[in-house]
């Protein structure tokens, strides 16, 4: 059986797992991959896609946080900070350094030596870490690395590192990881309730999203991973389960680089309203803007940006590069998550609570996790799987650093290199060539064999884009791909990074996705045609 193709609800129902885990965003994800490495039987269900809710919506950073040092979070920046060195190292393709810059301006909220200060304590944390140290810098240095930054009243300011990533393609990476190593994972796959004997859930009832049918699976501990839909999924366990989560939402808006003219990613602090905010570049063409953090959502569902949130990230961008006159129409596309933030203490200001997580476990038994972030799942998961083995009565193991060790699929640095020249010799353009790399990593050679089997398959999805259209091969076969908003959303981002949100991409898209299925659906004794 491939591993990379979504478990069937009949796989899953006739299965006994020791560990089910609800929601695969990257909480999940990375919890399945822990408990698989540590020998764990394990399911991994997601009502969506992998990725889908608040794990593709993201700032794609992989980071310290330096802000929170503002706030004292000292033990928070560290383990980030040592995360980030280790996801560098996992998967240098999806996780990339990224050069700093931030200015400093007369009358800010925070003085420059305060900014020094933190960014000295910032480096100590991360000490021995694969980044760059700081390097403070004047005016003039400042402004030559940034030239078309607003000069009045600049005084100076900084440069730092941390790293950018592929937020939905980190989880894919970690899901198929997962599935390497015996997860049942399925996308598309909604917990509709949960099964209790003698008090305690012994699993939980399934229902396919795709075709309606439902099933059951037995499983010895049950992990809720819903992120924001964490607190819907404890109401399975018990109807009148307290919230624990306090949800915000953060917009972003991708807009054409040239007009920003940013040459690095900028931490500033909003000339609108004082809340820090990056604007953040992504490819040579296209430059992000984030993020707002505001109060006004209805509930898990609610995703749609405002559009006061989105004239709020152009003006403050504006402020800083008065020559970008951003408008609207200069807006590519958007996008909203919602933080699943603790609701400990519902006075405290959005953009100061803590991202910390935190664990529980109700009277039957369901193990949650709530809050966190990107950069810290891998850590968020190991702390989990001490519950479930505690769960299941096991002592003396647990959580082992493979997890740490081992490369997610695509990883594996040294020889990422070595991939370039044979996908140019396969007549590949040089810029296609390095999409690839990017988003591929090591796994781009599979890229490379399906355009030599089907020349057709080297041919790009769309004019403003170098997707290819074995990418979606591969989405579909190795990639959990089922739906064409799938490949077009969170395998290629062709939905974000194309002026017509990937239209002009679909019906190919449709076309191949069709063809992978209706192959996939022939019994193993008749001949496939060109899959592999
Ligand atoms: P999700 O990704 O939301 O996953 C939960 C999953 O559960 C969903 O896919 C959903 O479909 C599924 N689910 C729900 N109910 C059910 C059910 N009944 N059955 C089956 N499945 C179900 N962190 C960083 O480290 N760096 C950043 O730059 C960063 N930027 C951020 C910017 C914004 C705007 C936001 C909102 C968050 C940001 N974060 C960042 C935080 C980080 O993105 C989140 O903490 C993280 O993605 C949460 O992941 P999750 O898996 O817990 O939740």
């Amino acid at each position: 059986m491939n591993p990379w193709v979504r478990a069937t609800l009949q796989d899953l129902s006739g299965s006994a797992v020791d560990l089910l885990v609800i929601g695969g965003g990257i909480t999940g994800a990375g919890i399945a991959r822990e408990a698989a490495l540590a020998g764990l039987a394990v399911a991994l269900v997601d009502a969506r896609d992998f990725g889908a809710g608040t794990s593709s919506r993201s700032s794609r950073l992989i980071h310290g946080g330096l802000r929170y040092l503002e706030h004292g979070h000292l033990r928070l920046v560290f383990e980030a900070v040592r995360e980030r060195a280790i996801l560098l190292r996992l998967a240098p393709h999806l996780v990339r350094p990224l050069p700093f810059v931030l200015p400093a301006y007369k009358g800010d909220r925070v003085p420059r030596w305060k900014i020094a200060a933190g960014l000295t304590l910032y480096d100590l944390l991360a000490a021995g870490g694969n980044v760059p140290r700081h390097r403070t810098l004047g005016k003039r240095a400042l402004l030559q690395r940034e030239p078309l930054l607003r000069e009045r009243g600049l005084t100076g300011g900084a440069m730092y590192w941390d790293a950018q990533c592929d937020d939905a393609r980190l989880v894919l990476a970690t899901v198929r990881a997962a599935a390497e190593r015996g997860t049942l994972a399925a996308n598309y796959m909604q917990v509709t309730g949960l099964v209790n004997s003698g008090g305690r859930v012994t699993g939980a009832r399934l229902r396919d999203t795709l075709t309606g049918d439902e099933g059951e699976i037995r499983a010895q501990v049950v992990v809720n991973a819903a992120g924001p839909w964490a607190d819907g999924v404890r109401r399975l366990e018990d109807t009148f389960a307290a919230p624990i989560l306090r949800l915000t939402r953060g917009t972003h808006v991708l807009v054409p680089r040239q007009r920003v003219g940013n040459q690095h990613a900028v931490l500033f602090t909003s000339p609108v309203d004082g809340r820090v905010m990056f604007i953040l570049p992504w490819t040579e063409a296209w430059t992000y803007i984030g993020t707002t953090d505001t109060d006004d959502v209805s509930g898990p569902d609610d995703l749609e940006p405002r559009e006061s949130d989105l004239v709020y990230l152009l003006r403050s961008a504006n402020a800083l590069f008065p020559a970008a006159r951003l408008e609207p129409d200069d807006i590519i596309s958007r996008w909203a998550g919602l933080r699943p933030l603790l609701a400990e203490d519902p006075g405290t200001p959005a953009s100061s609570v803590s991202r910390e997580h935190r664990i529980l476990r109700g009277d039957a038994g369901l193990i949650t996790i709530a809050g966190g972030k990107l950069t810290t799942y891998r850590r968020m998961a190991a702390q989990v799987l001490k519950w479930v083995f505690e769960s299941l009565g096991r002592t003396g193991d647990g959580p082992g650093s493979a997890s740490e060790r081992e490369p997610l699929p695509g990883g594996g640095a040294s020889v990422i290199e070595s991939f370039r020249a044979p996908g140019e010799e396969l007549g590949l353009p040089l810029a296609t060539v390095e999409h690839l790399l990017r988003t591929y990593g090591t796994e781009a050679p599979a890229i490379y064999a399906l355009c030599r089997e089907r020349r057709e398959l080297m041919a790009p999805l769309h004019s403003e884009h170098s997707a290819i259209a074995a990418e979606v091969v591969q989405a579909a076969r190795r990639e959990f791909a089922v739906t064409v908003d799938d490949v077009l959303l969170r395998r290629t981002h062709l939905a974000q990074e194309t002026r017509d949100g990937g239209g002009a991409a679909r019906a190919r898209v449709a076309e191949l996705l069709a063809r992978e299925q209706a192959a996939a659906r022939l019994p193993a004794n008749q001949p496939s045609g060109d899959r592999d």
